[in-house]
Protein backbone atom coordinates (compact mmCIF):
# COMPACT_ATOMS: atom_id res chain seq x y z
CA UNK A 1 0.00 0.00 0.00
CA UNK A 2 2.93 2.43 0.78
CA UNK A 3 5.90 2.75 -0.71
CA UNK A 4 8.74 4.82 -0.51
CA UNK A 5 11.96 5.33 -2.60
CA UNK A 6 15.24 7.18 -2.15
CA UNK A 7 13.14 9.85 0.36
CA UNK A 8 15.09 12.96 1.30
CA UNK A 9 13.46 15.71 3.44
CA UNK A 10 16.18 18.68 3.81
CA UNK A 11 15.60 21.75 6.15
CA UNK A 12 18.34 24.79 5.06
CA UNK A 13 19.10 26.02 8.54
CA UNK A 14 21.19 29.31 8.52
CA UNK A 15 24.06 28.06 6.47
CA UNK A 16 23.22 24.24 7.43
CA UNK A 17 21.74 22.05 5.76
CA UNK A 18 19.88 19.22 7.84
CA UNK A 19 19.53 15.93 6.22
CA UNK A 20 16.21 15.33 8.28
CA UNK A 21 15.49 12.24 5.34
CA UNK A 22 18.69 10.35 4.16
CA UNK A 23 17.66 8.28 1.52
CA UNK A 24 14.72 6.26 3.24
CA UNK A 25 13.54 3.13 0.98
CA UNK A 26 10.74 0.93 2.29
CA UNK A 27 7.04 -1.17 1.56
CA UNK A 28 4.57 -1.01 4.32
CA UNK A 29 1.42 -3.68 3.21
CA UNK A 30 -2.42 -3.73 3.90
CA UNK A 31 -3.74 -5.85 7.59
CA UNK A 32 -0.08 -4.38 8.64
CA UNK A 33 0.97 -2.80 11.96
CA UNK A 34 3.97 -1.04 11.47
CA UNK A 35 6.18 0.69 14.31
CA UNK A 36 8.81 3.28 13.10
CA UNK A 37 10.85 3.67 16.02
CA UNK A 38 14.39 5.71 16.77
CA UNK A 39 15.35 8.25 19.10
CA UNK A 40 14.27 11.84 19.28
CA UNK A 41 15.02 13.95 16.71
CA UNK A 42 15.79 10.80 14.21
CA UNK A 43 13.01 11.97 11.71
CA UNK A 44 9.80 9.93 12.77
CA UNK A 45 7.83 13.00 12.55
CA UNK A 46 9.47 13.89 9.48
CA UNK A 47 8.69 11.20 8.23
CA UNK A 48 5.08 10.38 9.52
CA UNK A 49 4.46 14.40 8.14
CA UNK A 50 5.59 13.12 4.34
CA UNK A 51 3.39 9.89 4.27
CA UNK A 52 0.52 12.07 5.64
CA UNK A 53 1.15 14.38 2.61
CA UNK A 54 1.33 17.54 4.99
CA UNK A 55 5.06 18.05 4.11
CA UNK A 56 6.82 18.09 0.72
CA UNK A 57 9.47 15.78 0.44
CA UNK A 58 13.02 17.07 -0.98
CA UNK A 59 13.43 14.27 -3.23
CA UNK A 60 12.43 11.35 -3.73
CA UNK A 61 8.92 9.46 -4.15
CA UNK A 62 5.61 8.40 -2.34
CA UNK A 63 3.22 5.87 -3.62
CA UNK A 64 0.38 5.28 -1.66
CA UNK A 65 -2.44 3.19 -3.32
CA UNK A 66 -1.36 3.71 -6.52
CA UNK A 67 -0.61 7.07 -6.33
CA UNK A 68 2.09 9.74 -6.52
CA UNK A 69 2.26 11.61 -3.39
CA UNK A 70 4.96 14.13 -3.92
CA UNK A 71 3.26 14.67 -7.74
CA UNK A 72 -0.07 15.70 -6.10
CA UNK A 73 -0.89 19.74 -5.20
CA UNK A 74 -2.35 20.97 -2.16
CA UNK A 75 -6.19 20.29 -3.15
CA UNK A 76 -5.17 16.98 -4.47
CA UNK A 77 -3.09 16.04 -0.90
CA UNK A 78 -6.46 17.32 0.68
CA UNK A 79 -8.91 15.35 -1.50
CA UNK A 80 -6.74 12.36 -0.84
CA UNK A 81 -6.11 12.24 3.10
CA UNK A 82 -9.83 12.96 3.21
CA UNK A 83 -10.30 9.77 1.16
CA UNK A 84 -7.67 7.13 2.26
CA UNK A 85 -6.39 8.51 5.60
CA UNK A 86 -6.80 8.33 9.64
CA UNK A 87 -4.93 10.11 12.43
CA UNK A 88 -4.54 9.32 15.67
CA UNK A 89 -2.72 12.03 18.13
CA UNK A 90 -0.73 11.50 21.93
CA UNK A 91 -2.93 13.92 22.79
CA UNK A 92 -6.40 12.76 21.56
CA UNK A 93 -7.62 16.45 20.02
CA UNK A 94 -10.94 15.09 21.08
CA UNK A 95 -14.09 18.10 21.82
CA UNK A 96 -13.59 18.58 24.99
CA UNK A 97 -18.13 19.17 24.81
CA UNK A 98 -18.82 16.93 22.65
CA UNK A 99 -19.87 13.47 23.92
CA UNK A 100 -18.09 10.21 22.38
CA UNK A 101 -20.51 9.79 19.23
CA UNK A 102 -20.51 12.98 18.52
CA UNK A 103 -16.72 13.48 18.69
CA UNK A 104 -16.42 10.29 16.45
CA UNK A 105 -19.42 11.32 14.01
CA UNK A 106 -16.93 14.85 13.13
CA UNK A 107 -15.41 13.73 10.22
CA UNK A 108 -18.36 12.25 8.76
CA UNK A 109 -20.08 15.12 9.51
CA UNK A 110 -17.30 17.09 7.49
CA UNK A 111 -18.23 14.63 4.60
CA UNK A 112 -21.83 15.85 4.21
CA UNK A 113 -23.23 12.52 6.06
CA UNK A 114 -26.96 12.70 7.41
CA UNK A 115 -27.31 13.04 11.16
CA UNK A 116 -29.11 9.45 11.30
CA UNK A 117 -26.58 7.31 9.02
CA UNK A 118 -23.53 9.34 11.01
CA UNK A 119 -24.65 8.28 14.57
CA UNK A 120 -24.89 4.59 13.67
CA UNK A 121 -21.74 4.72 12.48
CA UNK A 122 -20.35 6.30 15.42
CA UNK A 123 -22.09 3.52 17.72
CA UNK A 124 -20.57 0.94 15.56
CA UNK A 125 -17.05 1.93 16.09
CA UNK A 126 -17.27 3.09 19.19
CA UNK A 127 -18.69 -0.64 19.49
CA UNK A 128 -15.68 -1.78 18.10
CA UNK A 129 -13.22 0.09 20.33
CA UNK A 130 -15.06 -1.16 23.51
CA UNK A 131 -16.94 2.13 24.84
CA UNK A 132 -20.97 0.79 24.37
CA UNK A 133 -21.13 2.25 27.61
CA UNK A 134 -19.56 5.07 27.16
CA UNK A 135 -21.35 6.95 23.91
CA UNK A 136 -22.89 9.66 25.74
CA UNK A 137 -20.13 10.41 27.70
CA UNK A 138 -18.36 14.15 27.39
CA UNK A 139 -14.94 13.71 26.03
CA UNK A 140 -13.52 15.31 29.21
CA UNK A 141 -15.13 13.40 31.79
CA UNK A 142 -13.41 10.43 30.05
CA UNK A 143 -10.06 8.87 31.42
CA UNK A 144 -7.04 9.24 29.02
CA UNK A 145 -7.22 5.52 27.65
CA UNK A 146 -11.02 6.18 27.29
CA UNK A 147 -10.32 9.23 25.17
CA UNK A 148 -7.91 7.39 23.11
CA UNK A 149 -10.23 4.65 22.28
CA UNK A 150 -12.89 7.57 21.33
CA UNK A 151 -9.66 8.94 19.38
CA UNK A 152 -9.42 5.54 17.61
CA UNK A 153 -13.30 5.36 16.72
CA UNK A 154 -12.76 8.43 15.19
CA UNK A 155 -10.19 7.74 13.24
CA UNK A 156 -11.39 4.56 11.74
CA UNK A 157 -14.71 6.19 11.25
CA UNK A 158 -14.23 7.22 7.68
CA UNK A 159 -12.55 3.57 7.16
CA UNK A 160 -9.83 4.60 5.99
CA UNK A 161 -7.16 2.66 4.17
CA UNK A 162 -4.21 4.23 6.06
CA UNK A 163 -4.00 5.01 10.13
CA UNK A 164 -1.03 6.92 10.75
CA UNK A 165 -0.79 7.69 14.59
CA UNK A 166 2.44 9.72 16.16
CA UNK A 167 2.89 8.29 19.97
CA UNK A 168 -0.58 7.08 20.38
CA UNK A 169 0.02 5.80 23.83
CA UNK A 170 1.96 8.53 24.79
CA UNK A 171 -0.10 10.04 27.38
CA UNK A 172 -1.27 6.50 29.13
CA UNK A 173 0.11 4.69 31.61
CA UNK A 174 1.04 1.19 30.96
CA UNK A 175 -1.68 -0.96 31.41
CA UNK A 176 -3.96 1.32 29.29
CA UNK A 177 -1.20 1.73 26.84
CA UNK A 178 -0.93 -2.10 26.69
CA UNK A 179 -4.86 -2.22 26.17
CA UNK A 180 -4.98 0.56 23.45
CA UNK A 181 -1.82 -1.44 21.33
CA UNK A 182 -3.68 -4.79 21.33
CA UNK A 183 -7.01 -2.80 20.13
CA UNK A 184 -4.68 -1.37 17.26
CA UNK A 185 -3.61 -4.74 16.79
CA UNK A 186 -6.72 -6.30 16.11
CA UNK A 187 -8.51 -4.02 14.55
CA UNK A 188 -5.87 -3.61 11.97
CA UNK A 189 -6.36 -7.13 11.37
CA UNK A 190 -9.79 -7.72 11.08
CA UNK A 191 -10.02 -4.40 8.85
CA UNK A 192 -7.23 -5.35 6.74
CA UNK A 193 -5.70 -1.59 7.07
CA UNK A 194 -2.49 -0.46 7.34
CA UNK A 195 -1.50 1.41 10.47
CA UNK A 196 1.58 3.34 10.73
CA UNK A 197 2.81 4.02 14.26
CA UNK A 198 5.49 6.44 15.50
CA UNK A 199 6.95 5.91 19.00
CA UNK A 200 10.94 6.51 20.50
CA UNK A 201 9.62 3.29 22.84
CA UNK A 202 11.12 -0.03 21.55
CA UNK A 203 8.99 -2.03 24.02
CA UNK A 204 6.12 -0.25 22.53
CA UNK A 205 7.34 -1.07 18.81
CA UNK A 206 7.54 -4.20 19.73
CA UNK A 207 3.36 -4.62 19.27
CA UNK A 208 3.82 -4.18 15.91
CA UNK A 209 4.16 -6.61 13.11
CA UNK A 210 7.22 -4.66 11.93
CA UNK A 211 9.57 -2.31 13.45
CA UNK A 212 11.38 0.67 11.01
CA UNK A 213 14.29 1.17 12.93
CA UNK A 214 15.18 5.16 12.12
CA UNK A 215 18.52 6.90 13.00
CA UNK A 216 20.07 10.18 12.27
CA UNK A 217 17.21 10.06 8.65
CA UNK A 218 17.88 6.40 7.74
CA UNK A 219 16.41 3.09 8.67
CA UNK A 220 18.58 1.33 9.70
CA UNK A 221 17.04 -1.92 9.72
CA UNK A 222 13.41 -3.31 9.79
CA UNK A 223 12.80 -6.01 12.12
CA UNK A 224 10.15 -8.54 12.22
CA UNK A 225 7.67 -8.92 15.50
CA UNK A 226 8.98 -11.86 17.88
CA UNK A 227 5.82 -13.95 19.15
CA UNK A 228 7.29 -13.28 22.90
CA UNK A 229 6.25 -9.82 22.92
CA UNK A 230 2.80 -10.47 21.95
CA UNK A 231 2.62 -13.34 24.41
CA UNK A 232 4.23 -10.81 27.10
CA UNK A 233 1.49 -8.32 26.58
CA UNK A 234 -1.36 -10.59 27.05
CA UNK A 235 -0.09 -11.92 30.23
CA UNK A 236 0.72 -8.37 31.32
CA UNK A 237 -3.02 -7.65 30.19
CA UNK A 238 -3.77 -10.76 32.43
CA UNK A 239 -2.31 -9.65 35.93
CA UNK A 240 -3.74 -5.77 35.39
CA UNK A 241 -6.95 -6.87 35.46
CA UNK A 242 -6.73 -9.54 38.11
CA UNK A 243 -5.34 -6.98 40.35
P1 LIG B 1 11.03 13.38 18.48
O1 LIG B 1 11.09 11.96 18.98
O2 LIG B 1 11.75 14.31 19.39
O3 LIG B 1 9.65 13.83 18.12
P2 LIG B 1 11.62 12.96 15.64
O4 LIG B 1 12.28 11.64 15.39
O5 LIG B 1 10.17 13.06 15.38
O6 LIG B 1 11.96 13.42 17.14
P3 LIG B 1 11.91 15.03 13.67
O7 LIG B 1 10.97 15.99 14.25
O8 LIG B 1 11.48 14.27 12.47
O9 LIG B 1 12.44 14.02 14.78
O10 LIG B 1 13.24 15.83 13.30
C1 LIG B 1 14.34 15.25 12.57
C2 LIG B 1 15.45 16.29 12.39
O11 LIG B 1 14.99 17.32 11.50
C3 LIG B 1 15.86 17.00 13.65
O12 LIG B 1 17.26 17.19 13.61
C4 LIG B 1 15.12 18.31 13.60
O13 LIG B 1 15.84 19.30 14.28
C5 LIG B 1 15.07 18.58 12.11
N1 LIG B 1 13.86 19.36 11.73
C6 LIG B 1 12.58 18.94 11.81
N2 LIG B 1 11.73 19.87 11.35
C7 LIG B 1 12.47 20.91 11.00
C8 LIG B 1 12.20 22.22 10.45
N3 LIG B 1 10.95 22.60 10.20
N4 LIG B 1 13.25 23.04 10.21
C9 LIG B 1 14.50 22.65 10.46
N5 LIG B 1 14.84 21.46 10.95
C10 LIG B 1 13.87 20.60 11.22
MG1 LIG C 1 8.49 13.64 16.60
Amino acid sequence: VIRVKNLYKIYQVGTNKVYALNGVDFTMYKGEFCAIVGPSGSGKSTLLNMLAGLEKPTKGEIIIAGKHMERMDENQLVQFRRENVGFIFQSYNLLKTLNAVENVALPLSFRGVPKKIRNAKAEEYLKLVGLEKQMKHMANAMSGGQQQRVGIARALVVNPKIIFADEPTGNLDSKTTMEVLKLMQRIVREQQQTLVMVTHDNYIAGFADRQFHIVDGKILKIEEKKKETEEAGNDALKRGEES
